[in-house]
């Protein structure tokens, strides 16, 4: 606890100095181009209110300019692209519930009866800290977080309440009947629409998307299916709602976990498939046809040990559990890159770790790693490929004159080991400094 009291407190006069002053030079050791994948020497990086006004080399900063520009210096560290992750639940906590089916409806239950939105906020806005602390400086929120809470979480930070990553909202995932949480009564499904929007139709597909867009949702979420339960949505409902999202200029992205709905939803026309588990080759090659992305929520292998450790009572065979699965993950990541597809970076962050908030996202980093994919694909995967996928491409995820000035800095070593990524020194979102150790 100490620990965390006196990161803190070494935090914050650097925010609150930064936002009094919107100009810098940023002098670099290595900057990671996202855009060519390549680490890049002797340049420096110059944010003018709130904007990167140019990338050049070694900008010798004379006394006039002094006094417009403030020198950060780096040249000790590697720079990146703040991180993005495509994919966080950041007002959802799934605990210790034990081996059971049912531990997701548990801790949705839990959520709607029992701690309710005041407490999710306050969860998801220490959560939004820790992230942005991390140096994941944007993320997409996708759905799980009660009645439009990640839109209110997403207004508070915007309103400088709080630190926090910038955040692209899904609202309510839309879903078929039951969602996912498997195993209530009947009398109970009510407490589904406190946590989806429940789809039945055509019609009902077309208006539920229209209800998002008036709480100015960033994307839609989709649950092609809902495994556990058996439901999941017709190619004609899904197919509804990315028309009518995309006359609003939204993307849709789908939940889909096995081959049949995975398949459906591209047929459909969605942009993006999460986490895809059981994907044939020829799915794989239609989303590559279609420019249909994948988020794979797949973790690391000392993650899904933390994640097995803390979720579950019966942890006999777990070396074998974990190889087994590590060993699925990895064949079905190299069967996507094989094919074509573009990956973004997504982890589904959402199981309680006992881990410091927006490490167990970063996990998935080495998970990509663990994979086979080199390291500076790992970056690119998790900065410029994950802007496209937030539909925030144009202005995010490279460091480039004309983007927003969100950038971290890393040891030295990310070149070779990935897991420097864990250490972050340095967080600046927006042209403002979080971050300075
Ligand atoms: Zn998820």
């Amino acid at each position: 606890m100490k620990k965390i009291y006196l990161i803190t407190f070494l935090i914050l006069p650097v925010a609150l100095c930064a936002q009094n002053n919107k100009n810098w030079l940023i002098k670099t050791g290595k900057l990671f181009d996202s855009e060519t994948a390549q680490f890049k020497t002797g340049l420096d990086i110059l944010v003018k209110d709130g904007r990167i006004e140019d990338v050049k080399p070694d900008v010798d900063i004379t006394a006039d300019q002094r006094k417009q520009y403030t020198l950060i210096d780096l040249s000790n560290s590697t720079v990146l692209p703040g991180l993005i992750d495509a994919h966080t639940h950041l007002l959802y906590r799934e605990g210790n519930s034990g081996n059971g089916p049912n531990t997701s409806t548990i801790a949705l239950e839990r959520h709607l009866t029992m701690d309710g939105d005041a407490y999710r906020a306050l969860y998801g806005a220490a959560r939004a800290k820790g992230y942005l602390e991390a140096g994941i400086t944007s993320v997409q929120d996708l759905g799980n977080s009660g009645m439009y809470g990640d839109i209110a979480l997403r207004k508070a930070i915007a309103d400088r309440l709080l630190p926090g990553p910038n955040m692209s909202c899904a609202g309510p995932g839309l879903a078929a009947a039951g969602a996912q949480m498997p195993g209530l009564l009947a009398g109970d499904q009510h407490l589904v629409d406190g946590e989806y929007r429940i789809v039945s139709g055509v019609d009902d597909a077309v208006q539920a998307v229209r209800e998002h867009v008036n709480q100015t949702v960033n994307v839609i979420k989709i649950y092609a299916d809902n495994r556990p339960n058996r439901t999941f949505l017709s190619v004609e409902e899904m197919r509804a709602i990315v028309n009518e999202a995309h006359r609003y200029h939204l993307r849709v992205t789908a939940h889909a976990t096995v081959d049949e709905s995975i398949k459906n939803a591209v047929l459909a026309g969605v942009d993006c498939i999460e986490h895809g588990y059981n994907v044939s080759d020829s799915t794989l090659m239609l989303m590559a046809s279609h420019k249909v992305m994948l988020v794979p929520t797949d973790g690391d292998k000392s993650g899904l040990v933390t994640f097995f450790m803390t979720t579950m009572k019966d942890t006999t065979g777990m070396d074998a559990r974990v190889t087994r699965n590590r060993k699925y993950y990895i064949d079905r990541l190299q069967r996507a890159l094989k094919f074509g597809v573009t990956i973004a970076y997504g982890s589904d962050d959402y199981a309680e770790s006992k881990l410091p908030f927006g490490e167990p996202s970063k996990h998935n980093l080495i998970g990509y790693t663990e994979a086979g994919v080199p390291i500076p694909q790992v970056l690119q995967i998790a900065t410029r490929n994950s802007a496209r996928q937030l539909n925030w491409g144009k202005y995010l995820g490279i460091i480039k004159k004309g983007y927003l000035p969100d950038i971290i800095a890393v040891d030295n070593s990310i070149d070779k080991d990935i897991h420097a990524i864990m250490d972050v020194k340095f967080v600046m979102k927006g042209g403002v400094v979080y971050v300075n150790k």
